[in-house]
């Protein structure tokens, strides 16, 4: 009884699981990286909007571990874009 008990729970973890997966991955499909500046890589949802400035990027890292992460301009130098996530 308690081994069956277990088991569907285990199932419905894993269900779930596959579920986070599944719409983690219809998410991804949306977002491109693109070189913001050079040499500055972030994650632009795709589509017609080409205007990288304003849209929002996302960090990299961040979005590898399924997280997005919002890129904020940080105080920079003379033409040296400094991007950091929280
Ligand atoms: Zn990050």
């Amino acid at each position: 009884m308690e081994a069956s008990t277990n088991l569907t729970k285990r199932i419905q973890e894993l269900e779930g699981e596959l579920r986070r997966k599944t719409e983690w991955a219809e998410t991804a499909e949306k977002y491109i990286s693109v070189e913001v500046a050079k040499g500055i890589f972030a994650m632009l949802q795709n589509n017609e909007n080409k205007n990288y400035q304003s849209a929002t990027k996302l960090c990299i890292n961040c979005f590898e571990s399924q997280q997005k992460s919002v890129l904020q301009q940080a105080a920079s130098g003379i033409q040296v874009l400094v991007l950091t996530c929280s």
